[in-house]
This record gives structure tokens, sequence and C-alpha cells, in this order.
């Protein structure tokens, strides 16, 4: 049996591949979406007012924002005092942002690809390509029906901080710190009404709570993984950790432990690819730049670079030959941006300057892109 052949196949189907599927199957290019749905479910997520309007300029809006998530009207933040200080999305041109059931939300993307016109293989997980006499590409997919091979021009790598098939290519990743994210999904509560998440600082680093669509409640605690504070052995400890916060725990301690709940870890460090195209492959979403959660970025960033490297990629087939060099250009500036704002946060909190998580922070934003710790 021959390989099927696409134009572009792109590996992962969160919100980065899921956008340029959508952007390059509406200019008319022939794609094979491919997701593999490994890895922890990502839960508690914001998504900012503005990716509504994105998401409604890639003819989704309503599909992917219907029933299912909850409105976030805003931010709370105990950052540099004890304080609470609150940003409503009231004073936010695009109005409310979401409290995203993740899940729900990349699932809907992926059937909104598929009903543009792209073959999407769920389960399905793209390994390493090889290169094809004729300048291609010959990629194997790995899904519930067994293994098949398709061939394709180009390839897109949305695969998340993985990087799988940018770094396949030769691109080098760097990390820029260690954060690390311990969470955990308390008990339901009926009528639990909160419309906003919530970010607390510490000596070790910082919480977030946020109330889930399920009406059940997340507390996320970050801190660098090398440090003592990353040690966690279990729920119970992550909670009585937790009782020592103000404002989560006022928020927290109504939903209680649900029975037999377990803390889970995530790597939540800010990353970056040493380059976002080569010879037949462009990188999009976390697998290029990765942002701190903090920033609650990271879904809409991964919404952008898709779409802007689906509109480059399709430049570049019909001739532009700068498209992509602009794409990479406008994604390292975007990046650049991130990496002074976060400096300008982390100097905002000067309660702990000498503990070592705030101290690695408050050095200089002057690294460079080409810097940090290659991973
Ligand atoms: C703890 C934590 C909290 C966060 N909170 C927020 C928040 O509140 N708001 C926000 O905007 N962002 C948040 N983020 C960031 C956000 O999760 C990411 O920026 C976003 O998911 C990136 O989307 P993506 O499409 O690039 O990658 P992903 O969403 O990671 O999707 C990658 C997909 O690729 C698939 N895949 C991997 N390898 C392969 C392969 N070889 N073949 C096929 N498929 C593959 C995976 O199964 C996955 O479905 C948070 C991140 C962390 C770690």
């Amino acid at each position: 049996m021959t390989d099927a052949r696409y134009e572009i196949v792109i590996a992962g189907g969160g919100p980065a591949g899921c956008a340029a599927a959508l952007a390059l199957t509406r200019a008319g290019r022939s794609v094979l979406l491919a997701d593999a749905g490994t890895g922890p479910p990502k839960v508690g997520e914001s998504l900012v007012p503005v990716a509504g309007r994105l998401l409604a300029d890639l003819g989704v809006a309503r599909q992917a924002l219907g029933s299912g998530h909850l409105p976030c009207y805003g931010n709370l933040s105990a950052w540099g005092s004890s304080e609470l200080h609150e940003v409503h999305s009231l004073s936010d041109p695009y109005g409310h942002g979401w409290h995203l059931d993740r899940q729900l939300f990349d699932r809907r993307l992926r059937t909104a690809a598929r009903a543009a016109g792209a073959d999407v293989a769920e389960r399905t997980t793209v390994r390493p390509p090889l290169r094809t006499p004729d300048g291609g590409w010959r990629v194997e997919l790995r899904g519930p029906a067994g293994a098949r091979s398709v061939r394709c021009a180009w390839l897109i790598d949305a695969t998340g901080r993985r990087a799988a098939v940018a770094t396949r290519c030769g691109a080098r990743r760097h990390t820029r710190d260690r954060l690390t994210a311990t969470h955990l999904t308390l008990a339901p509560l009926p009528d639990a009404a909160d419309g906003c998440s919530l970010v607390e600082s510490g000596p070790d680093g910082w919480w977030y709570t946020t109330l889930l669509p399920c009406r059940r409640r997340l507390i996320a605690y970050f801190t660098d993984a090398d440090l003592p504070s990353a040690r966690v052995c279990g729920a119970e400890q992550l909670w009585q950790r937790m009782l020592r916060t103000r404002h989560v725990r006022a928020r927290a301690e109504p939903h209680g432990l649900a029975p037999g709940s377990v803390p889970r870890r995530a790597p939540a460090y800010g990353a970056h690819l040493d380059r976002l195209r080569g010879d037949g492959w462009i990188a999009v979403g976390d697998a290029g730049t990765a942002f701190d959660p903090l920033s609650s970025q990271g879904v809409l960033t991964a919404l952008v670079t898709g779409l802007n490297a689906a509109q480059a990629l399709d430049a570049h087939l019909r001739g532009r030959t700068s498209a992509l060099a602009d794409y990479q250009h406008r994604v390292r500036a975007a990046y650049a941006a991130y990496l002074g704002d976060h400096h300008t946060v982390h100097q905002q909190e000067g309660r702990w300057a000498e503990r070592p998580f705030w101290a690695r922070r408050l050095v200089g934003a002057t690294t460079r892109l080409t810097e940090g710790v290659p991973v």
C-alpha cells in the first residue's frame, strides 16, 4: 500500500496545532493533524479575554467557548503585599475570559479542524520523521489501529514543551529556570461561585487557585524543582502547606480534600528553541516558546503562533521567501517582551528578595534569547 500524501503534517492537536490546521485547510492546503493525547490532563487553566476575538477570527469562538467552561471575570493577586489586588475584566475591552475545561476546549478545536477539511488522527503519535529523496518527509504514525506511514513536504511541531519534532531536526531547547507546579483538585462544593482566579506569593514560590467548571477547585503551588520547597509527599502535606496561606486558604478550605486525591506535578518553566524553523519544519506554541504560567498567556500564544505560522507557511509556499523568517522574528520579539514583563512582575515582590526562588528571578532581565539552560 502506498503512503498517503499531505502538504503538511501537524504533530500535536493542542491549541497551537489546531489553529495552524484551521488556517492551512482554509487556505486550501492538504493537512493531517495527529494528536497523541498523551501527557497528564491540563486542569484549571484560564483563557484571557482577547483570545475570544482570535477564536472568532478563526470562526470557532461559539463552538470552542460554548457551554462547559466558566466565565473568568478577572484575577486577584496578593503579590508584593498581603493585601488582595484585583484586575477586573470590566476594564478589558474584550470582556471576560474563561476558566477552561481544557480537554473539552481542545476536543472542540480538533472537531472544528476536521470540519474545515483537515484529516484528524486522534490518539496518534508522530514518530521521529525521516527525510525522503525528494526533499520531503516520511512520517510514521502510531495510533489505535497500529502503525502507518504518510508523506509530506512540511512538518509543523505543535507537540508542546517536548518539541518532539524540532529537537529531532537539530533545534536546541533552552529553559529559563526550573519552575514546577504541584497541583491538586479539591472536593466539589455545589454552591461555589467564584469568578476570579487568585495568585498569592510566599517565601519560596507562589500559589494559584481557581474554581473548575465541575465546581471542584484547583490549588497549585509553584516553586523551583531543585529547592526543598518542591518536595511534596502527598495531598495531606500540600494541604497543610496551603493552610499557611491567607487568601488561597479562604477559598480552598470550604472545599476540603477529595478522598484519595493525589497531587500531580507539571513542568512550568519558561523555555524557547534556538530556532523556530528549519528545512521543511516549523515550530508553534509551547514547542517554540513556553511561558511561565504566571503570565496566563500560554493558550493565547499557542493560538496566535499556530495561526501566524500557518499564514507564513502558506505565504512561503506561494513564493514569499521572507515569510518564515518574519514569523520567527515576530515570535522572538513577543518572547523578548514577555521576558521583560516577567522580570518587572517579579521585581514587584520584594518581601523575600534574599530567598533563592526570588533572588534568582531578581537578577537582571538582560539574559539574551541564546542563553539559558540547554535541556
Ligand atoms: C501548570 C501550568 C498551568 C498553566 N496555566 C495556564 C493558564 O491558566 N492559562 C494559559 O493560557 N496557559 C496556561 N498554561 C500554559 C498552557 O498549558 C500551554 O501554553 C498550552 O497548552 C500550549 O499549547 P500547545 O498547543 O502549544 O501545546 P499543548 O497544549 O501541550 O499540546 C500539545 C499536544 O501535542 C500532543 N503531542 C505531543 N507529542 C506528540 C507527538 N509526538 N505526536 C502527536 N502528538 C503529540 C500532546 O498529546 C498534546 O495534545 C499553563 C501551563 C502549566 C504547565
